[in-house]
């Protein structure tokens, strides 16, 4: 822990970061709307620069596959490496894990925890639900309008509740 902050020492809590010129995707795959015409190198270089990181060789290229083409999308450490493997860049899983723990540190992504062994980190930043299909391990964005709660524990004494995460597990019938 103490090692991605030192990691991430310029960074810069970002708040809603990414969401202004990212599109987010509906559950068939549809752009809700348009991204604009923006180069990808582009893309990834504003996407740091408004985290305050450095626009390092690796953070680019990783920010290039994150939101290069404008568009939200979950991954693990796993997908994202083999995702930099298959663009030619020689990067080590580790570089991969530490890069999304400090962009998720600088407010760019958001980190799911699915199950103990594997988390997701997503482009989209503010709160919503989610569907996980426990067979093959894919996560989606699920409808925000579907889910209601009538009523949350109260938290402990001297604490607040300050994010509630869901995770609907899928199984196909
Ligand atoms: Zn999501």
């Amino acid at each position: 822990m103490t090692t991605t902050r030192r990691k991430c020492a310029e960074a810069v809590r970002a708040g809603a970061a990414g969401d202004l010129w990212l599109s987010s995707i509906s559950m068939d795959g549809d752009r809700q709307y348009a991204a604009p015409r923006v180069d990808a190198g582009t893309r990834a270089e504003s996407w740091l620069a408004r985290a305050g990181l450095r626009p390092t060789r690796q953070r680019r290229a990783l920010a290039e596959l994150l939101i290069g083409d404008g568009r939200h999308r979950h991954v693990t450490a796993e997908s994202l490496f083999a995702a930099a493997r298959d663009a030619g860049e020689g990067v080590a899983l580790a570089t991969v894990y530490n890069t999304l723990k400090c962009f998720t540190e600088a407010g760019l992504l958001t980190e799911i925890a699915v199950d103990g062994a594997r988390s997701y980190f997503d482009t989209r930043t503010e709160d919503h639900p989610h569907f996980y299909w426990e067979d093959d391990g894919a996560l989606v964005d699920a409808p925000r309008e579907g889910v209601a709660f009538a009523r949350l524990p109260t938290p402990p004494e001297g604490a607040e509740i300050a994010r509630v995460d869901v995770v609907i597990r899928l199984r196909r019938r």
